[in-house]
């Protein structure tokens, strides 16, 4: 057995297709009888075998995310015997989150969702250890974090992380296993900058606030996360086996619709900003600032307690809530205005000039869309409910229900 402690060097694990797996290497941690019986499936395989096995449990991989992807991801991770299995995660259970995050039962509605998967996976694999990260990952701790793991695995949902999760990864010369997913569509490659392209290889810069939607607005199939977190790990599998052909260099898209999968093959870019040959970032820089989240918000935000006192002083001030009326059937706020996003463009001459319009939607999002509408077209007492009738439920009346 190695020192605790001691750990493999994964370095050198994209391996050119066909290389066969080296000899047992005598630091990697052996099998116990119970590993023996339960990989049985796996050391059948010649491509993985007891020395295959053996690398899966030296193994140290980190999973950003316990949602969609996450769940597939970790679960499958721990049931292959994966030594080490991370999570970082800071959100609750939500009973919305269980279209897709299979990882999570009804019973954990409410409860963290580390504390959520961590029981499952010390269930499913009482040999693996999980480490739980609870925290917002960001400049100050995403490089310490990623530093401590052998392969990283992207499962986040939103764009300041990916661009953070890429250049941490790159920075600590770490495999990026990136996926992610929106409606009917996936898309999954693996990222490693010292053999070949990262994210911001294909994507230099993220797209403006607002452009591309998240789940949340734009909905997603509930077994999507489920096809391309399979896919994530088992790149990350492959990785730590050091056997097969990756998804660096390629990227791989998936129409669930359709049911079909395409490829693109992908460069590294002798000019991107972070692993090109005269790179411009050479630290971790602020995401949300770089995404447009603050941005978009500061000037025109209004809080959820500040909208409360505003309409408890009387103040002439009108709600226009721009959800669609599935999400009004759930929640809503008295005296708003509805008015669905879409039809905005053709409404705007119900709303009132003269007074205060504060849009709101589910999360601040769509809202936000709605104020630039409006605001182009000539209104300009316009104020976005930051955080929408989520942050609402939660800052000034609970009894306004979440989902
Ligand atoms: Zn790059």
């Amino acid at each position: 057995m190695p020192p605790p402690g001691a750990r493999l060097n994964f370095d050198l694990l994209v391996p050119p297709r066909g290389v066969p797996l080296k000899a047992v290497d005598a630091t990697l941690p052996e099998l116990t009888l119970p590993e023996l019986r339960r990989y049985g499936r796996h050391l059948t395989l010649p491509e993985v075998g007891e020395a295959g096995q053996r690398r899966l449990k030296a193994g140290r991989v980190l999973v950003v995310g316990a949602g969609g992807l996450g769940s597939p991801l970790a679960l499958y991770l721990a049931a292959a015997g994966v030594g080490t299995v991370g999570i970082v995660d800071f959100d609750a259970v939500e009973e919305s989150n269980l279209q897709r995050q299979i990882a999570h039962g009804s019973s954990a509605i409410g409860r963290s969702k580390l504390g959520s998967i961590a029981g499952r996976l010390r269930d499913l694999n009482p040999h693996v250890e999980v480490v739980l990260h609870e925290t917002y990952l960001d400049r100050t701790n995403a490089r310490a974090i990623i530093r401590a793991y052998d392969v990283i695995v992207d499962g986040t949902d939103n764009f300041a992380t990916r661009y953070l999760v890429n250049d941490a990864c790159v920075l600590e010369r770490k495999p990026n296993v990136y996926g992610s997913i929106l409606r009917f569509e996936g898309q999954a490659s693996v990222f490693d900058a010292r053999h070949g392209p990262c994210y911001r290889c294909l994507f230099p810069e993220p797209p403006p606030p607002g452009v591309v939607p998240n789940c949340a607005e734009a909905g997603v199939l509930g077994v999507l996360p489920g096809v391309i977190g399979s896919i994530q790990a088992t790149e990350a599998i492959k990785l730590l086996l050091g056997t097969g052909d990756t998804l660096l260099g390629r990227l791989l898209l998936y129409d669930a619709l359709e049911m079909r999968f395409r490829e693109m093959r992908l460069r590294k870019d002798p000019k991107c900003p972070i692993c090109g040959d005269a790179p411009t970032i050479r630290e971790l820089v602020d995401y949300e600032e770089l995404c447009g989240v603050k941005r978009a918000d500061a000037a025109t935000a209004i809080s959820a307690p500040e909208l409360a006192g505003r309409l408890a002083r009387g103040e002439d001030v009108l709600v226009v809530d721009v959800r669609e009326p599935h999400e009004l059937a759930i929640s809503s706020l008295a005296g708003a205005l509805h008015m669905p996003l879409a039809t905005v463009p053709q409404r705007a001459h119900e709303l009132p000039l003269s007074r205060m319009l504060v849009l709101m939607c589910h999360r601040g999002s769509r809202s936000q869309k709605a104020l630039e509408m409006l605001s182009a077209l000539g209104f300009t007492q316009l104020r976005n409910l930051s955080g929408g009738i989520d942050a609402w439920s939660r800052e000034v009346d609970p009894k306004v229900p979440r989902y």
